[in-house]
C-alpha cells in the first residue's frame, strides 16, 4: 500500500514540552509526513502562528483541565503545580482524564502512530488500542536517561552521600542530594509511582524519539541502545528545524515580554562575547533571597549581562542593576545566538543545554531538579563545556542557598580567560557537528530516514 505517513503528536502542558513537540512536527513535515498536534488552547498560539507562516501542521484542539477533573479551571500547564503538593496528584489525575477525548481523536483522525510525551503512559494503551506504534518522547540528553536508568537499577547512593554513576562509558560522581527523589525512592509519592507507570508504558512502546544528536554524545546513544536494550532514534536538535518566518526564533513558546529588536540592538552595543545570558527556563522558582545572590554575583563578576526573571524582579534592587533585564519570557535562542553573547547560566533543562550547544557558548550550570543533574554532569565532565555554580540540592522549588560568590565565580570561568577560551573552542565544535547532524546525510538526518522506512513498513 501507498499513501502518506500520519503522525500524531501528544506533548505534555509544559513549555519544555510543547516547544519541542511543535518542532518535531516542523521536522516531519519538512520530511513530506502529514503531522496533526494535539494542544491545549493556552498552548496553541505557537501552532496557530506556524500554520499562519504557511506550514501545513494539523491542530486539533482538547480541553484541559477536563471538566471531570479536581483541578481549578486556572491550571493549564505543569508549572503552576509544581510548588503545591496538593496540585501535583491533582494535575496527573487530570492528564489521566484526557485519555478519552484523545482517543476520540484517535478514533476520528486515524493516524499510523503516535509521538507521545513520556508523562502520558496510558498512550501505550491508546495505540495498541488503535494497533499504530507509541514512540515515546522524553525530551532530554541521552546521558541522563542512561545516567537514571543505571543509577535506579544499581542504587549506588544506599548508605552513601557520594557516588560514581554506574556503568558509565566515564566515570562520573554525584552527591546523593542531588538525586531526585523519584529515583531515590521509586515509591516516595504519587509522582514517583507515575513515573514508575510511565517507565513500564516505555517498555510497551515502539520505540523512543531523543532531541540529541549522535556527535554529541556518541558513547550514551550507543549505551542506551546496546547496554539498555532500547530501540532509539536520535532526531535533534529539534530547534535547527525552526526558521524565522513563524516566530520560530523571536517567539519560540510564548511571545517575549520585550521587544526582540530592542533586545537585538542591546545587544549590538556590545562588544563579541562580553554578555552572559541568565536565564533558568519555564519552571524554576527562587525566594527572593537568592534573587538578590544572583544579582549580587552577577554585579561582582562585572560582566554585561541579560537576566530573565520571572518572580519578584519589581523590587528597588533590581531596577538599579546594570543589565539588560527582562521580567517574564525571553526570546531565547535569539540572544543566545548573538555574537555578543559569550556564556549562558543555565538551569540545565534539555532544551536550554541543546540551544547553548547549538549557539556554542561556554555553560555555567546550575541545575535545580527534575533530569537537570544528569545533564549538568554532560555538559561539564564530559563535553567540558561548562562549569558549575556549586548547587548540590535537587528541589522542586523554592531554590536557594548558592552564594553571590559562587555565581560570580562562575560567570567568570565561562568568560574569562584561557580555560574559557578553550571551552568556547570547543562548544563551537559542537554548534558545527549539529548543523551537519540535521542537513541531508548527517547522522540525525539518517536516522530520520530510518524510522520513516520503518514506520512505513509498519503502517502503510
Ligand atoms: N524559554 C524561552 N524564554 C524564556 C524561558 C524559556 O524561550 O524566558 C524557552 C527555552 O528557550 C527553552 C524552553 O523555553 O526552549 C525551556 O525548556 P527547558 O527544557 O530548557 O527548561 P524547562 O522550562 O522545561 O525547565
Amino acid at each position: 500500500m501507498g499513501g502518506q505517513l500520519d503522525i500524531m503528536f501528544l506533548p505534555l502542558m509544559a513549555h519544555g514540552h510543547m516547544i519541542p513537540a511543535l518542532e518535531m512536527a516542523k521536522l516531519f513535515t519538512s520530511r513530506g509526513l502529514k503531522t496533526t498536534i494535539i494542544s491545549t488552547p493556552s498552548f496553541s498560539s505557537p501552532v496557530i502562528n506556524a500554520q499562519a507562516a504557511g506550514l501545513d501542521i494539523g491542530l486539533v484542539s482538547i480541553y484541559f483541565p477536563p471538566h471531570d477533573s479536581d483541578l481549578p479551571d486556572h491550571i493549564t500547564s505543569l508549572d503552576q503545580v509544581l510548588s503545591d503538593d496538593a496540585l501535583i496528584p491533582k494535575f496527573f489525575k487530570a492528564l489521566s482524564l484526557i485519555q478519552h477525548p484523545v482517543e476520540d481523536l484517535l478514533r476520528q483522525l486515524n493516524p499510523n502512530c503516535l509521538i507521545s510525551d513520556m508523562f502520558l503512559p496510558w498512550t501505550a494503551d491508546s495505540a495498541a488500542k488503535f494497533g499504530i506504534p507509541r514512540l515515546v518522547f522524553h525530551g532530554t540528553s541521552y546521558f541522563s536517561l542512561c545516567a537514571a536508568e543505571e543509577l535506579r537499577r544499581h542504587k549506588p547512593f544506599r548508605g552513601t552521600d557520594h557516588f560514581v554513576l554506574p556503568n558509565l562509558p566515564h566515570r562520573v560522581e554525584m552527591a546523593t542530594t542531588e538525586v531526585a527523589d523519584f529515583d531515590l525512592n521509586e515509591d516516595a509519592d504519587g509522582f514517583s509511582k507515575w513515573m514508575r507507570e510511565m517507565r513500564e508504558a516505555d517498555g510497551r512502546s515502539y520505540g523512543v524519539v531523543v532531541n540529541s544528536f549522535y556527535e554529541l554524545e556518541p558513547d550514551y546513544a550507543d549505551h542506551y541502545r546496546n547496554a539498555l536494550g532500547r530501540r532509539a532514534w536520535n532526531i535533534g536538535p529539534l530547534l535547527l528545524y525552526n526558521n524565522s518566518a513563524d516566530g520560530g526564533g523571536g517567539e519560540r513558546g510564548k511571545k517575549p515580554s520585550i521587544d526582540v529588536a530592542a533586545c537585538v540592538a542591546w545587544l549590538d552595543s556590545k562588544k563579541a562575547n562580553s554578555v552572559v545570558y541568565v536565564c533558568f527556563g519555564s519552571m524554576a522558582k527562587f525566594s527572593s533571597a537568592q534573587l538578590k545572590e544572583i544579582a549580587n554575583g552577577l554585579d561582582a563578576a562585572g560582566h554585561d549581562f541579560v537576566w530573565v526573571v520571572r518572580e519578584g524582579g519589581d523590587e528597588e534592587w533590581v531596577k538599579g542593576m546594570r543589565g539588560l533585564i527582562i521580567r517574564g519570557w525571553a526570546p531565547q535562542v535569539v540572544i543566545l545566538d548573538h555574537p555578543a553573547v559569550g556564556g549562558f547560566v543555565t538551569h540545565c533543562g534539555w532544551n536550554s543545554t541543546l540551544e547553548g550547544v547549538c549557539s556554542g557558548v561556554p555553560m555555567a550550570t546550575w541545575p535545580l531538579f527534575a533530569e537537570q543533574f544528569y545533564n549538568e554532569k554532560l555538559v561539564t565532565e564530559v563535553l567540558r563545556i561548562g562549569v558549575s555554580v556549586g548547587n548540590k540540592k535537587w528541589r522542586r522549588a523554592g531554590h536557594q542557598g548558592v552564594g553571590g560568590e559562587a555565581v560570580a565565580k562562575a560567570v567568570r570561568a565561562v568568560m574569562e580567560g584561557e580555560s574559557a577560551a578553550e571551552m568556547r573552542r570547543r562548544a563551537a565544535e559542537y554548534r558545527e557537528m549539529a548543523r551537519k547532524a540535521v542537513g541531508e546525510g548527517g547522522s540525525s538526518y539518517n536516522d530520520i530516514t530510518d524510522l520513516i522506512q520503518q514506520l512505513t513498513a509498519y503502517g502503510l
